[in-house]
């Protein structure tokens, strides 16, 4: 797609360190290093993002997401990972082409991802659930 960072990437106008590629997706290593090892899978056809990209195109992604993280695993000191999407800009998407961020983590590392608690009584998550069963 004209004018997308990650089209340019896959088509190699742009360089980046690859670290894996097949016919369906590319990773290289993220630009911001969130952590040492942040790495993206995108896919090499252009999806916006996670509501947009086929599921075969997802499950292949996913596995490559994981294949990354065991290679990265034997990293050093390299203690667990945050598999991530941000999906929409609410979401923090800066780049609408889909892709998966793979960030290692190490003891004592300065990434925060944070989960404030918002309590829900007992009924609110009865409807909540139904809700959500509805629109499958
Ligand atoms: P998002 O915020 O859309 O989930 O993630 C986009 C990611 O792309 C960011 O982590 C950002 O650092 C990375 N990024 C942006 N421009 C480039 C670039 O030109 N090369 C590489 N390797 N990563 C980039
Ligand atoms: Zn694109």
């Amino acid at each position: 797609m004209n004018n997308c960072l990650f089209c340019k990437i896959v088509n190699k106008d742009i360089p980046n360190y690859t670290i894996y590629e097949d016919d369906v997706c590319l990773a290289f290593l993220d630009i911001s290093q969130a952590t040492l090892g942040h790495a993206l899978v995108i896919s090499k056809d252009h999806y916006a993002n996670l509501l947009e990209v086929p599921t075969n195109v997802l499950k292949h992604m996913m596995g490559i997401a994981q294949k990354i993280a065991k290679a990265e695993a034997h990293l050093p000191n390299v203690k667990g990972f945050n598999l991530l999407n941000n999906c929409n800009e609410a979401a923090g998407q800066t780049i609408m082409h889909f892709h998966i961020h793979i960030i290692p983590r190490y003891e004592g590392d300065d990434l925060v991802i944070k989960f404030q608690e918002h309590p829900l009584s007992s009924e609110e998550f009865v409807k909540l659930a139904a809700k959500i069963k509805e629109e499958f």
